[in-house]
Order: C-alpha cells, then sequence, then structure tokens
C-alpha cells in the first residue's frame, strides 16, 4: 500500500487527488511552481515542494525535479492528474526507472495510443469501428489528393501528434487541399515537432461521444458508459453530460463491451477514455486518451464510483472495486467548464478574484482550486473550475445547473459563466439536439464570435 502520493500538477485536479489521497487514508505531496505558493493544492497537501519557476515547461513538466521531490519527501507513487506529463510516455519510464510507481497506464500504452495512427490501427485490429480514411501517414500533396477523391470531400487532415484540437484542417474541396495538408503539416511539426498526418472523411453532424474504460492491467476491463462533450468551441469541451441523450441502452451496451473487450485484450490498467463520433447511429473511433479526463466527474455521478480512488487502488496491484454488472447508471450528470475568460473572444482573464462563492445543495459538486483574494496566475489553463449538477433525470440536470449557476459568484475577471446562462435559454439545450458544430453556429449567431 502507498503511504505517500505525489501529485505532478496543480490547480482543481490536483485537489481532486489530494481528496481521494485523504480519504484512503495516504498522505499528499504537491509540487508548484514559484507562482503557484499560495495555490489552494499546496495549502491542501499535506507536503508541498517548490520545483521552479512560474513557466510550465521548467516546473510542472520538468521530469528532474519532480522525481527529486519523490525522492525528498519520500513518495512511493506519482500521480500526473491531465495535461502537463499525464501522457508522456518518457516520464512514464523514468518514473519506473526510479523504482517509483506512476498511477496510470504502462509507457508502451501510452505510447501505443499517443500516436494517432498507431492508435487507430491498434484499434481497428481490436475490433473498434474507425473514421474510413487513409491507411496510415500520408508523404505527399499528391497522394492526399488521391486519397480525397477516393473517400469523397469533405475530409480532415490531422496531424497524427496532434493534441488539444490543434493540428487539424478541414478541406471541403478539393479545391483547399492543398492548404489544409501543408498546414496540418506545418502545425503539427510547430506544436509537436512531428510533421506526419493522416485523412480521415469529415463527418459533417455527428456527436462526439466518449467511452470512459478502466481496467486492472491483468486482463479484466469495464466501461462506465459514455459521456457527450458535442458542445465544443475549437474542438474544446465546453459543457459535457452523460448519459448521453441520444445513446440507447442497447448502443451503450454494445460499443461498451466493444470498448472494454479491446482494452481488457491490451491489459489496459487504469482510467482511459475512447473517443467515438456518432452519427446516424454509428461510432467512429478518433482517439484514445490514456488519462484521467478534465470530464469524469459526470461519470463518477451517475456510477456512484471514485475513479481516482480506483487509479490508486490498481496501481498498487489491488483489484478494481466493481465488475461491470454492479455498474449501473443512476439519473442525469451535467458538468460545466468555468473558465477565466472574456467573451465574446474567450480571451484568458487572469487576476485577482475579489469575491468567491459556490454554489450547494443536492446534486451540486464543485471541483474548483479558487478562494477569496486568489490571484490566477497568467501562466497556465484558463480552466478554474468545474460545476457539476446530478438529477434524477436530464430536466432535473438542467433545473439544477441553472439554479447552481444563479448562486455562484466569481467577482474580479470575467468567466464562461454568462455562456452557460443563455445556453439555458436554448430549446436546442432542452431537447438534447445538438452536434460538435452547434456551439460554433451559436456563438457566431449569438456573440459575432468567429
Ligand atoms: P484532439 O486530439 O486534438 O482532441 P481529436 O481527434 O480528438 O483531436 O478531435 C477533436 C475534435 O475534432 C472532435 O471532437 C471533433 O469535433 C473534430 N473531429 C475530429 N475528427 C473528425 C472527423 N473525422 N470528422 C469531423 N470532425 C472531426
Amino acid at each position: 500500500m502507498f503511504d505517500k502520493i505525489l501529485i505532478a500538477n496543480r490547480g482543481e485536479i490536483a485537489l481532486r487527488v489530494i481528496r481521494a489521497c485523504r480519504e484512503m487514508g495516504i498522505q499528499s505531496v504537491a509540487v508548484h511552481s514559484t507562482a503557484d505558493a499560495d495555490a489552494m493544492h499546496v495549502r491542501m497537501a499535506d507536503e508541498s515542494v517548490c520545483i521552479g519557476p512560474p513557466s510550465g515547461t521548467h516546473s510542472y513538466l520538468s521530469i528532474p525535479a519532480i522525481i527529486s521531490a519523490c525522492e525528498i519527501t519520500g513518495a512511493q507513487a506519482i500521480h500526473p492528474g491531465y495535461g502537463f506529463l499525464s501522457e508522456n510516455a518518457n516520464f512514464v519510464q523514468i518514473v519506473e526507472d526510479h523504482g517509483l510507481t506512476f498511477i496510470g497506464p504502462t509507457a508502451e500504452h501510452i505510447r501505443v495510443m499517443g500516436d494517432k495512427i498507431t492508435a487507430k490501427d491498434t484499434m481497428k485490429d481490436l475490433g473498434v469501428p474507425c473514421v474510413p480514411g487513409s491507411d496510415g501517414g500520408v508523404p505527399d500533396l499528391e497522394t492526399a489528393k488521391k486519397i480525397g477523391e477516393d473517400i469523397g470531400y469533405p475530409v480532415i487532415i490531422k496531424a497524427t501528434a496532434g493534441g488539444g484540437g490543434r493540428g487539424m484542417k478541414v478541406a471541403q474541396t478539393a479545391a483547399d487541399m492543398e492548404q489544409a495538408f501543408m498546414t496540418a503539416r506545418a502545425e503539427g511539426k510547430a506544436a509537436f515537432g512531428n510533421d506526419e498526418v493522416y485523412i480521415e472523411k469529415y463527418l459533417t453532424t455527428p456527436r462526439h461521444i466518449e467511452i470512459q474504460v478502466f481496467g486492472d492491467g491483468k486482463g479484466k476491463a469495464v466501461h462506465l458508459g459514455e459521456r457527450d462533450c458535442s458542445l465544443q468551441r475549437r474542438h474544446q469541451k465546453v459543457f459535457e453530460e452523460a448519459p448521453g441523450p441520444c445513446i440507447t441502452p442497447e448502443e451503450r451496451a454494445r460499443i461498451g463491451k466493444t470498448c472494454a473487450e479491446a482494452v481488457a485484450k491490451i491489459n489496459y490498467i487504469g482510467a482511459g477514455t475512447i473517443e467515438f463520433l456518432y452519427e446516424k447511429g454509428e461510432f467512429y473511433f478518433i482517439e484514445m486518451n490514456t488519462r484521467l479526463q478534465v470530464e469524469h466527474p459526470v461519470t463518477e455521478s451517475i456510477f456512484g464510483v471514485d475513479l481516482v480512488r480506483e487509479q490508486i487502488r490498481v496501481a498498487e496491484g489491488l483489484p478494481m472495486s466493481f465488475s461491470q454488472d454492479d455498474l449501473e447508471i443512476n439519473g442525469h450528470s451535467i458538468e460545466v467548464r468555468i473558465n477565466a475568460e472574456k467573451l465574446p473572444n474567450f480571451s484568458p482573464c487572469p487576476g485577482r478574484i475579489t469575491q468567491y462563492h459556490a454554489p450547494g445543495g443536492l446534486g451540486v459538486r464543485i471541483d474548483s482550486a479558487l478562494y477569496d483574494g486568489y490571484s490566477i496566475p497568467p501562466y497556465y489553463d484558463s480552466l478554474i473550475g468545474k460545476l457539476i449538477v446530478h438529477g434524477r433525470d436530464r430536466p432535473e440536470a438542467l433545473a439544477r445547473l441553472s439554479r447552481a449557476l444563479g448562486e455562484l459568484i466569481v467577482d474580479g475577471v470575467d468567466t464562461t459563466v454568462p455562456l452557460f446562462h443563455a445556453l439555458l435559454e436554448e430549446k436546442d439545450i432542452h431537447t438534447g439536439e445538438y452536434n460538435i458544430h452547434w456551439l460554433e453556429h451559436w456563438l457566431e449567431t449569438n456573440l459575432g464570435n468567429a
């Protein structure tokens, strides 16, 4: 059993892990940059270590600093949260070489899923349905044009190393191919140091449906249903819910079983998410995230499980505390991402919080590292909190979301809260009729946001 876990992250996700540790009687170690000396995760952990200057590259991404912090404090395991080093296979290898445990999948699984072409090939072999497209990487423009003709426009050109919505370009017609191909390549090279790209059929009105999976690393795995994360801006999720409003119990059971079997076959360990686009009753694999997702709380709410606790258990070599038959959906859950951003352009808005009041009451959960007087530093992600609600059904969850948003006070900086108030006025949000383009259209029409 672990006595002490170091959390290689900051913000709300660091708090999330500290909370699980405390409930399990495990000591927690926070690491922080000089800009985060007053951060909530530092205050809440049992111990803390300063690991560098404000820039993420020299602090939260500094592998030597994090390994040293483990050695100084005697932490036996590292939880990476999401982002930063969570999907860095090299980091996992170094952690293991130092006799420490990485709370997450193996370096090999991260490597396979981190390269989108290899991930797609692997999933195809495991029987998971994929988007039609090129067979692996596309070497040059000539080949790209030929593939475009073969699968039919529109197509999307994706950097195999891409992530966070970067390194993807759509070609509506053959005339767009040259620019789209070159831009996707250049973005892949600039952001990820890899200019290999591949091509997929561009689905015009899909929903983003992702399946939560969990494995024990010994050939056993379960699925915890789907999350619908179709409401996106620039490929970034802003509103997530579970279960998906358009998914039937039969569809869930079928795709869930396929995913659980796929990860069981590769002895996957810990939490993972298999992302799909869903159109006209068909699922198309797009990528697998080998970590805990930002939106994991909606799954926790409807299944009544603690995914971080399970991650820690399987990392210790313990069995999962539930089987597929134990997992039953109870009600409906929605999460909204509260970012320190100024509408209509979503420009980052760091600064001092002059007043903060968190909502409460039945079915309301806030995962946030904010407090009165906190100064949001300008160096990191603009996510400052997640509001998660749970209700007996979708209408109750929506009513609760509206009520809880009304109670929330975040003064001193601009946030995305007004966006959610406005969205809750929309009929399509209440009927659940939206796809991955709905929000972009809405923003354009209502906020003049391009
Ligand atoms: P990232 O790793 O950058 O998150 P993904 O492959 O997960 O990239 O895709 C992110 C988003 O891009 C999807 O949720 C969807 O909105 C859009 N997208 C990706 N592939 C396609 C496709 N073949 N057709 C239509 N939209 C797509």
